[in-house]
């Protein structure tokens, strides 16, 4: 490949995920020239296809609404579950510059907030767990402001969005599920197509953002306004390295090759591994030829920042307590041949649901959180057996819930079922036939669930025994809003298989983000945020918005300090 030009930047960024974008922002609004390069036609990453939650205790939104506690209680949160990978240094740079971080974007760029006063951590058993207050999430976003980078946008995930329009989690969500109940739904959600219809039709696209990609827009808007050079089809190849200290990169561009020097440095931010099949056999037990792992991540996160990383000398932390943030995928057959990948995120803690393995027993708290379902999946079955449970429920639930990709009423069955994707039976047992489910297992264990769920107990998993699984419940379902017997035939399941959200496992990197070698020294000029960064959580997943609350902050600690570096640099050059 020729070598078409070399250029200059004070920060160099390669990926447009949250990790990316924000770093870029920062950077650019205390003064830096920054370039961002993305390999994708589309900016945003795994970020627009994101719930857009972030996990930021003693936020100002929290601390505006009287939320007000001490980060003692936060790490004692935190030391119980993390254990052993709790690290002192890069959690408590974490709980002083996640606040920060809020701020500065609120008050400085087209990035605001909506909070997240009501949404409980996942393991409310343990010490120092909150009840709320803790997460924020990108406010709904109108796309109409993004002007000419509207086209440059990643859509929302479409296994998860409705004719590509997203759908928020919470009121906007309880309303689409409500629409066939009650004449204030069906109202709201009749104004959300409506105006859906008439932005296909004037923009060809959707405009009502909400959630992960109303995070990515406002990012790419802040990165705009404040002029961060925006590069999409420009994948990162080779980290350029000088005397040990990184000095830029070379990116693919048009097929040519350009070499961009990076006066400050170069941060990492390609959103893990997802999809870096060599990898993923190495890191994923459940996984020896590389392909048993079904990530709902984009396909184009491949481990480049990995790879580039260790091109340097980088070190991937892979003694993580798991290596990606777990959940259940269930595979939707696409028109093309090729499957798309739904995460379970909503209806597992709805009643009237349970999953059982091929022995059609149960092996999970269903209503936990994403990650405890498949750490559960994976401890559940033995040594060398494919690990595959499948979500079972009645006739009322799937018409009141849906289930997974198959949606409720009054959206027709017809071709979930015609698909494959959604399997029914007549009677349990003709279900336990249609999916290879064991009879006498699932009769059994229907039968155990049926028998306390009359009554709203779960004696053998103790659904809804906590505020994270009855905020996934349903409110008006008394005395249990988790817990509801499975009853009426026709019965239905859906196919899960081990799937994630991203990966954990990353560059090592100190409290500042600068990534280390395998002697723990810094690599000059090199920063990792986001997946490209060993999770701050070591591997566990205690609350919603772990990834994104830690990509943000520390996407803007990069920023900001090397502009503050540059700054010192440049006067000290001067004096
Ligand atoms: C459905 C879903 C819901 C989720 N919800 C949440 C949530 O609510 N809260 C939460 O905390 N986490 C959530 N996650 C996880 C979270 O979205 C990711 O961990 C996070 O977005 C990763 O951000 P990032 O900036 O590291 O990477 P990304 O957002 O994936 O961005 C990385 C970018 O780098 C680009 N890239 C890769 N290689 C190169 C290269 N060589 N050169 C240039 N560019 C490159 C990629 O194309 C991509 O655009 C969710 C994930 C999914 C799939």
């Amino acid at each position: 490949m020729s070598v078409l030009s070399e250029e200059a930047c004070d920060l160099l960024v390669i990926g447009s995920g949250a990790g990316g974008l924000s770093a870029a922002v920062a950077a650019a609004w205390h003064g830096l020239e920054v370039i961002v390069v993305e390999k994708e036609p589309v900016f945003g990453g795994t970020t627009a296809w994101s719930g857009g939650w972030m996990w930021v205790p003693r936020n100002p939104l929290a601390q505006e609404a009287g939320i007000a506690e001490d980060q003692q209680t936060i790490r004692t949160y935190l030391r119980h579950e993390l254990g052993n990978h709790y690290e002192e240094a890069r959690i408590s740079a974490f709980l002083a510059a996640a606040p920060e971080m809020v701020a500065f974007f609120r008050q400085h760029t087209a990035v605001q907030f909506i909070d997240g006063n009501k949404i409980p951590d996942m393991h409310g058993n343990t010490p120092g767990a909150a009840q709320g207050g803790r997460s924020v999430c990108a406010a709904p976003y109108d796309g109409r402001e993004l002007g000419p980078l509207a086209g440059k946008l990643r859509p929302p995930l479409p296994e998860i969005s409705l004719l590509g329009m997203g759908i928020a989690s919470g009121a906007d969500f309880a309303h689409f599920l409500n629409a066939a109940r009650s004449w204030k739904s069906f109202a709201h959600v009749t104004r959300r197509i409506g105006r859906h219809a008439l932005d296909l039709a004037l923009q060809g696209r959707g405009a009502q953002l909400v959630n992960g990609n109303a995070l990515a827009a406002r990012l790419l808007k802040s990165a705009d306004d404040l002029g961060v050079d925006l590069r999409a089809q420009a994948p990162a190849r080779r980290l350029l390295s000088r005397d040990g200290v990184v000095t830029g990169a070379a990116v693919e561009q048009d097929g040519q090759e350009i070499r961009i020097r990076a006066r400050v440095g170069v941060v990492l931010a390609c959103g893990g591994f997802p999809h870096d099949y060599e990898r993923l056999k190495q890191l994923v037990p459940h996984n020896p030829e590389g392909r048993a792992h079904w990530s709902a991540a984009p396909s184009t996160n491949t481990g480049d920042g990995l790879r580039l990383g260790e091109s340097v000398g980088a070190l991937v932390d892979a003694r993580l307590a798991a290596p990606c943030a777990w959940a259940p995928v269930s595979l939707v057959p696409r028109k093309d041949g090729s499957f798309g990948h739904f995460p379970h995120l909503a209806e597992r803690a709805k009643p009237g649901l349970i999953a059982v393995t091929a022995d059609g027993r149960r092996f999970v708290n269903e209503a936990d959180s994403y990650y405890d379902y498949v750490d559960a999946l994976l401890k559940a079955i033995p040594a060398g057996a494919e690990p595959i449970s499948w979500l079972i429920c009645d006739h009322r639930f799937q018409r009141r819930y849906g289930l997974g990709f198959a949606k409720p009423a009054p959206l027709p069955l017809a071709p979930y079922i015609a698909s494959g994707y959604l399997k029914r039976g007549k009677t349990l047992s003709e279900l336990a036939h249609n999916c290879g489910i064991d009879r006498d297992g699932l009769a059994e264990t229907v039968a155990r669930y049926n028998k306390t769920a009359a009554h709203g107990r779960d004696p053998q998993f103790h659904r809804g025994e906590t505020p994270y699984n009855r905020m996934g419940g349903d409110a008006t379902v008394k005395p249990n809003p988790s817990v509801a017997p499975i009853e009426r035939g026709p019965f239905y399941a859906v196919r899960i298989v081990p799937g994630s959200l991203g990966t954990f496992a990353g560059l090592k990197t100190d409290a500042r983000a600068n990534v280390l070698d395998a002697e723990g020294r810094t690599i000059p000029g090199l920063f990792a945020v986001g997946a490209d960064m060993a999770s701050i959580m070591g591997g566990t997943y205690p609350a919603g918005g772990i990834n994104l609350g830690p990509a943000m902050t520390f996407g803007y600690v990069v920023g900001r300090d090397a502009a503050r570096k540059f700054k010192s640099e440049k006067a000290r050059a001067r004096s």
